[in-house]
């Protein structure tokens, strides 16, 4: 057998995520897009299932894995499967899938598999194999899929060590060298006796949210609850901003300007016929599909990487809009939207900043609808929710006088705010080499909002092992290796 670090080497899947090859460590967390829950079920899992047929894990390896979120703890799962005896998995928190526990959304497992053939079919994508831990529509709920989790891994018997980090990682001879560091008091069962491991692999998930505009003080909802979403979209006299065009923006944007509470209860809720339904969601899982491929082999460092990037999800909004015309032509499906929509939105209350012209990288169904109520309002209501190629500047307190603005949520959150906004032209189209939008006379605006919501993507995270994988951000998956490596 060739030696493991040839092997790692080899494999573009186990090169990617690879931390050290010698001590077989790898990191499948930090900002890897797309970043699903069922897209990091899949790295974690194959992971695992590469390792063991490649012969670089067996039966006897002792395997630590950090994070017992739905990535970790699956991959925990395919490793008992395979027959490993020693499995260590360390949580920082006190219970498994911190961030499944989030009250700010419904956190959905399979609403982000949209418009593929196996979106709400619990099965992973290509060879339609289970998930190991059975999420299926009925667990979109965050408390029943914190205990599809916990049974999963009780099925399994493994058990969690929770309250512990890793402390001062040293990879050695092939192994892996741990301090364990216990930081919740009373945790259960104390630190793991093993500190050496054969194989680590870290699953601890991405960066928070950014809240914060730059260079300001301004923080906006961190997190809302789920309840005050449907509190603030009743009170439709207020101005509401949401800013930022990724999935974090697009998914308050659809909570607030609909009655219901997730993307995929609203998709359903419009009832589009059988055939037009197949129809559109051929085209929008062709197209997305092809950007990812596009995308993850773009050049990064290449000067018209910005452009070329632009371009790609340009014309992915363009297609996208097509089939939202096409849906909005059905008179019913018009109708079933109208009763959705909250008088917020339909007042011209709601606004969405983004500082291109389309919204970059998000799932296919936030994208849909979010562009189908645009669409809606326009043509019905003559009302553009949109602020596009704007990007919030400074944000100032309008009424000084009667409070000191820390802006931080409990002082600030019933005032009003002048905000600015600076135009944006990189992401416009292009024509004739030429960006449109500097052949227009374009102002920077200002414009008034009782309550602003900040989603500028998510910040970094400290890897786990000390240092990242060696590809961070590469969209490694199945669907996004070259055709000829699938
Ligand atoms: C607000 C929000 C909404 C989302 N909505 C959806 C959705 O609707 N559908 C969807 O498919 N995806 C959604 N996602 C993405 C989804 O949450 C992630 O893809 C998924 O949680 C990734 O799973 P994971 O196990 O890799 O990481 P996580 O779920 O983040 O789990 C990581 C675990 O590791 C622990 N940990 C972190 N650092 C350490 C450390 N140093 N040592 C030990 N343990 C550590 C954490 O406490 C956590 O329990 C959303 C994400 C956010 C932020």
């Amino acid at each position: 057998m060739p030696p493991v670090s040839k092997i790692i080497k080899n494999d573009p899947f186990l090169r990617a995520f690879c931390v050290d090859a010698n001590s077989k460590v790898f990191d499948v967390s930090g900002f890897f897009t797309p970043i699903s829950i069922k897209d990091q079920l899949i790295r974690s899992c194959w992971l695992i299932e590469k390792s063991f047929n490649l012969g670089i894990i067996s039966k006897n390896t002792n395997l630590l894995i950090v994070g017992a979120g739905p990535s970790g703890v699956a991959a925990a799962i395919t490793a008992r499967n395979k027959g490993l005896k020693n499995i260590t998995i360390i949580e920082r928190s006190k219970a498994v899938g911190s961030i499944l526990q989030t009250t700010s959304r419904n956190i959905d497992f399979v609403q982000y598999d949209w418009a593929s053939e196996h979106w709400n079919k619990g099965v992973f994508p290509l060879d339609k194999t289970k998930n190991p831990i059975p999420f299926v529509l009925e667990s979109d709920e965050p408390s029943k899929s914190i205990k599809i989790i916990e049974d999963s891994l009780l099925a399994a018997d493994i058990t969690p060590y929770f309250g512990i980090e890793v402390e001062k990682p040293t990879f050695n001879r092939g192994r892996v060298q741990i301090n364990f560091k216990s930081i919740i008091s009373n945790s259960n069962g104390g630190t793991p006796k093993t500190t050496e491991f054969d194989m680590a692999l870290s699953c601890v998930g991405f960066g928070s949210e950014i809240v914060q505009i730059k260079k300001s003080k301004f923080r906006g909802y961190k997190f809302w609850e789920l309840n005050n979403h449907s509190e603030y979209a009743k009170n439709f006299e207020q101005n509401i901003l949401i800013s930022g065009g990724g999935d974090g923006s697009l998914q308050d944007f659809l909570l607030l300007a609909t009655k219901k509470q997730t993307a995929k209860d609203i998709y359903n809720a419009l009832r589009i016929p059988a055939a037009l339904k197949k129809e559109i969601e051929k085209t929008i899982f062709e197209v997305e599909e092809r950007l990812k491929r596009k995308e993850v082999w773009l050049n990064k460092n290449s000067p018209n990487f910005q452009t070329e990037s632009c371009e790609l999800y340009g014309n992915l909004q363009k297609i996208h809009k097509e089939q939202v015309v096409k849906a909005l032509s059905n008179s019913k499906v018009q109708k079933n939207l109208e009763k959705m929509l909250t008088k917020l939105v339909i007042n011209g209350n709601l606004k969405l900043a983004f500082s291109c012209n389309h919204f970059s990288a998000c799932y296919p169904l936030n994208r849909f609808l979010v562009i189908l109520i645009e669409q809606y309002l326009k043509e019905n209501k003559a009302i553009n929710p949109f602020l596009s190629n704007y990007r919030i500047e400074k944000i100032e307190s309008s009424d000084k006088k009667l409070h000191i603005c820390n802006f931080n949520e409990a002082e600030c959150a019933e005032y009003n705010h002048t905000v600015s906004f600076k135009h944006q032209c990189k992401c416009d189209f292009k024509a004739n080499s030429t960006c449109v939008c500097k052949t227009k006379p374009h102002k920077d605006i200002k414009a008034n909002f009782d309550k602003i919501v900040v989603r500028f993507g998510i910040g970094k995270i400290t890897p786990a092992f000390g240092k990242p994988p060696a590809l961070p951000g590469m969209q490694i998956l199945p669907y996004s290796l070259p055709e000829s490596e699938i």
